[in-house]
């Protein structure tokens, strides 16, 4: 069912007393929840493959949803979830015409969310899909892509974007130019394939060096890397900039040998070409005790901006947000198993039961 999106307010400047990214990253970390694909994929609401946002046009109130969901877990920005919504990917699913549509709707529907929680408005943009080093063509309708995502962006009022999941470093410079003639604070993340260089060939610190010199205001990494395998670059970009880092993993237990979501293979062997990545990825997830752990390594070495990313789930988000010292709302159901009917502790509880616990799961 097509539901006509609701009347929204016109753009509204942050109040004075609601402080930008730079003033909260300089009191502390910043949580940025991502991975709005996976989760609206495996929700049935988004085909994996393109991996185009349709569902911000089709189900709003959902979209709402999983931002309000994300925020009660401690996210402090609501990314308008514009991920793969521009020219190069709609077309690939038939849908061009609806280009300005579904990226202003999903900035009305993250701003809506953002201004009523005094969480921070973030644009979005990303990889263009089409971009090619050698290929100057392809530099303008790059460029174009930007442009017009940023246009929107900015007409919603946004307090900063993001540009993510770069794997050529020379797309996220450029991405970041864009952002830049803009005015808006930029924060840009790569996504680092296995082979652990951007794809033509720099090293993950002279890129974000690169990035910051171009006047990055946070630069990083987001995506394809597993915590255990981001943590090792993160060392490499906090010691090579002195801007702020960002880290936003995805939560898939990626290893020195398949350092890549994308390269993990299958434990079970029921993939239906072999690989896990992106539908079969269940049980290579991480629970939410490493997401914390992941967390407070990251803030240990420095880094401030903190998420997590495709596969993310609100219960990542709130082990993050902890892990961090924070009391996000959806901390009041942190787990508290002292109250188990077979594990608990509570007095009030049938020791038959405690006792079976203890006989049958020791
Ligand atoms: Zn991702």
């Amino acid at each position: 069912m097509v539901r006509v999106m609701p009347k929204t307010e016109p753009p509204r400047k942050a109040s004075p007393a609601s402080p930008g990214l730079l003033e909260r990253l300089a009191a502390g970390p910043v949580i940025c929840a991502e991975g709005y694909l996976f989760e609206f994929e495996r929700r049935g609401y988004l085909q994996a493959g393109a991996f185009v946002p349709e569902v911000v046009l089709e189900h709003p109130d959902l979209v709402e949803g999983l931002h309000r969901d994300f925020v009660h877990a401690g996210s402090d920005v609501v990314e308008a979830f514009t991920y793969y919504a521009h020219r190069a990917k709609l077309k690939i699913v038939g849908r061009e015409k609806d280009l300005a549509r579904i990226n202003r709707a999903a900035l009305a529907i993250a701003r809506t969310v953002a201004r009523s929680t005094r969480t921070l408005l973030a644009g979005d943009i990303c990889n263009t899909s089409i971009y090619g080093p050698d290929e100057p063509a392809t530099h303008k309708q790059a460029n174009k892509i930007f442009d017009e995502q940023i246009g929107w962006a900015v007409d919603a009022g946004v307090d900063f974007i993001v540009g993510e999941t770069y794997s050529y470093g020379a797309e996220a410079v450029l991405a970041l130019e864009a952002i830049k003639r803009s005015g808006k604070p930029a924060v840009i993340t790569l996504a680092i394939p296995r082979e652990g260089r951007t794809r033509e060939g720099w090293s993950v610190s002279d890129a974000c060096k690169r990035l910051q010199d171009a006047g990055a205001d946070v630069v990083g990494l987001n995506c394809a890397r597993g915590p255990a395998t981001m943590l090792p670059l993160l060392r490499e970009v906090r010691a090579a900039v002195s801007c702020h880092v960002a880290a936003l993993p995805v939560p898939y237990r990626t290893t020195s040998g398949e350092p890549t979501f994308q390269s993990l293979s299958d434990p079970h062997g029921t993939s239906p070409d072999g690989r896990p990545f992106p539908t079969a990825l269940d049980p290579l997830l991480c629970s939410r005790y490493e997401i914390g752990e992941f967390g407070r390594a990251a803030f240990e070495l420095g880094v401030r901006y903190l998420g997590v990313c495709c596969g993310a789930g609100p219960h990542h988000i709130r082990s993050l947000a902890e892990a961090l010292g924070r009391r996000p709302p959806a901390s009041r159901y942190s787990p508290d198993m002292s109250k188990h009917i077979l594990f608990g502790s509570d007095k009030r509880l049938r020791q038959a039961n405690l006792e079976y616990g203890r006989r049958n799961y020791r």
